[in-house]
């Protein structure tokens, strides 16, 4: 018996099928058992001689194995063995009608036929051939007890005729049971060919349907967007980067002169056709939601097999941020050349800006000039002063020197600063300087030059912060994470939330006579440095700086702003 466990291949929506076809298979035969029923009813009324009560017996088997059908289908049989419990069941139905209706005699032994047919049509080609064995079986036993008058067969409405001879009877039963295994054999052959048809069809269906998918993932999973349009322009196809680029939740069957407005297709077309053109290449915008979409097009001709064009196939990529990023090197370089401009200028005043000054010095330690014009004489160094701080500034910013890196002591570095910062502004100002350095500073690897102009722009800036005066300290320590801390805490004007993320910006001033660039340079030293700048700042309240400087040369992440 070919349930499940012996034939591995027969899979789930097989099994679903052949229950379907065996609940079609008991609806047919309680259809014919009501048929017959109707039938022998009215019979009855007009053939009185005969008892028709086996007849009735057999169809209330009938119901009776049906409702039993209903029930076991119920709890999820295994289809094949309730298929082969239906078959069976239907023999032994058979054998009782071929037994009440005269044995050899009886015209029904044709209706094992039906089960076997219901077999190859249901099962397969072995089971047929079982049931024909089965049919065989019970039809033959029947017969045997027939004539060997070991069973009394009870109705006698069909004429007997001749007495039961051997060779009758042997012929009648060869001839049936050739009969059961020819339906059986051909039938199962055709019913197994059908199948194979079946099975080929589905093979075939599948691959088609995986075939579609694969190429739906490519169309869909292309970076590009595809449009298929008739020669006329309507949509028939558009992948998901299309949509996306238009911003069409789903397939639109928009024009294509719709989408790619102010374009046209037709002109496109007529082009690709006069100049005998396989695929046209367009770069154009369109405008989608007040914003400016730059698209690389191609389009070409779909051509069917034999070369006729169909349609058209536009092909397009999203540039608007490439065009973005091109218009952004363009602006860098320029920038950039001018700032190379501005070096070159800056390098070649600063010599005509020492010779004004040297000048103008000689002339003021020369000349007796009265205090109006010793006045004049001092705006005039002052002023070159400045000027010449600013092209350092700017130079120091512009063309970075390397670190030329020396084993230092930080504290002695802080020290000068400090003594630069009370010469300069912190008496006059009545700031106070505290200090703080550990005593065990680890010497470190630094450019001292570069260090201590970080310093003194760091200092200066607090200083400048606190025009009424205040308190400026200075802290210098290591940390766990084997960095040396140098902070610079102010009580000055402190920076406001928004000013905080553009101080390490170059140029970026609050002061009159300020360059903005005292931040940047620091921070690009201690960027060069492998460590970081910090700074905390609290409007109206000061603010605090830190440097933190590896002295395992650890390189740190880069500058961090907050507010507190
Ligand atoms: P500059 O000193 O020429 O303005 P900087 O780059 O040194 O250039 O400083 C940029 C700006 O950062 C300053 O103009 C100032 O507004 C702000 N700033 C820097 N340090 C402090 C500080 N300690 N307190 C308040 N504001 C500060």
């Amino acid at each position: 018996m070919d349930t499940n466990k012996n034939n591995p291949k027969r899979d789930l929506s097989s099994d679903q099928d052949l229950l379907r076809k065996v609940k079609w298979l008991t609806i047919i035969r309680i259809i014919v058992a009501s048929l017959i029923l109707g039938s022998i009813t009215v019979l009855q009324f007009k053939e009185t001689r005969f008892s028709f009560s086996p007849f009735y017996n057999l169809i209330a088997i009938i119901y009776s194995m049906t409702l039993l059908y209903s029930l076991i289908i119920y709890f999820d049989p295994n289809p094949v063995f309730f298929a082969y419990i239906q078959l069976t069941g239907d023999i032994i139905v058979e054998t009782a009608l071929i037994f009440y209706t005269g044995g050899i005699r009886s015209p029904f032994a044709f209706t094992y036929i039906f089960t076997i047919l219901c077999a190859s049509i249901l099962l397969s080609r072995k089971s047929s051939l079982i049931v024909a064995t089965l049919s065989s079986l019970f039809y033959s036993l029947t017969i045997i007890f027939q004539f060997t008058k070991i069973w009394r067969f009870p109705l006698s409405y069909i004429p007997t005729g001749s007495q039961l001879t051997f060779p009758y009877v042997s012929h009648t039963l060869f001839a049936n049971i050739f009969a059961f295994f020819l339906t059986a054999f051909l039938s199962g052959y055709l019913a197994e060919l059908q199948r194979q048809a079946g099975r080929e069809l589905k093979t075939k269906d599948g691959n088609i349907a995986q075939l579609q998918a694969f190429n739906e993932n490519i169309l869909q999973s292309l970076s590009s967007g595809l449009i298929v349009t008739d020669l006329y322009g309507n949509t028939k196809l558009m992948n998901w980067t299309a949509r996306k680029i238009f911003n069409l939740p789903g397939f639109s069957q928009e024009h294509w002169d719709i989408l790619f407005h102010p374009l046209k297709i037709e002109k496109f077309f007529h082009k690709m056709k006069h100049n005998k053109l396989n695929y046209l290449r367009i770069e154009s915008h369109i405008k989608k939601r007040k914003k400016k979409i730059y698209l690389g097009i191609t389009i070409s001709f779909l051509k069917n097999t034999q070369g006729i064009e169909e349609g058209l196939i536009t092909n397009f990529q999203d540039l608007t941020e490439l065009k973005k990023m091109e218009e952004q090197v363009k602006q860098a370089e320029m920038l950039a050349t001018i700032g190379q401009m501005a070096a070159v200028m800056a390098h070649e005043l600063r010599n005509p800006m020492a010779s004004i000054k040297g000048s103008v010095q000689f002339l003021d330690d020369e000349l007796q000039l009265d205090q109006e014009h010793k006045r004049l004489m001092q705006i005039i160094l002052k002023e070159s002063n400045r000027l010449n701080n600013i092209i350092t500034d700017f130079l120091q910013y512009a063309k970075p020197k390397p670190p030329s890196k020396v084993e230092c002591n930080i504290a002695d570095l802080i020290q000068e600063t400090i003594a630069l910062i009370q010469n300069s502004l912190a008496d006059k100002q009545h700031i106070q300087i505290i200090t703080d350095i550990s005593p065990s500073l680890p010497l470190i690897d630094i450019d001292p030059e570069q260090i201590k102009q970080v310093f003194w722009n760091l200092a200066i800036n607090s200083c400048q912060a606190m025009p009424s005066g205040g308190i400026f300290r200075i802290l210098a320590h290591k940390t766990k994470d084997k960095d040396l801390l140098i902070e610079f805490t102010d009580t000055g004007v402190g920076i406001s939330k928004e000013k905080i993320n553009r101080l390490f910006h170059p140029f970026y001033t609050t002061k009159d006579k300020g360059m903005g660039l005292g931040l940047s340079i620091a921070y690009r030293i201690i960027k060069d440095h492998k460590g970081k700048i910090e700074v905390m700042s609290t409007s109206g309240e000061g603010s605090n700086f830190r440097v933190l400087l590896p002295y395992n040369s650890k390189i740190l992440q880069e500058a961090v702003t907050t507010q507190k």
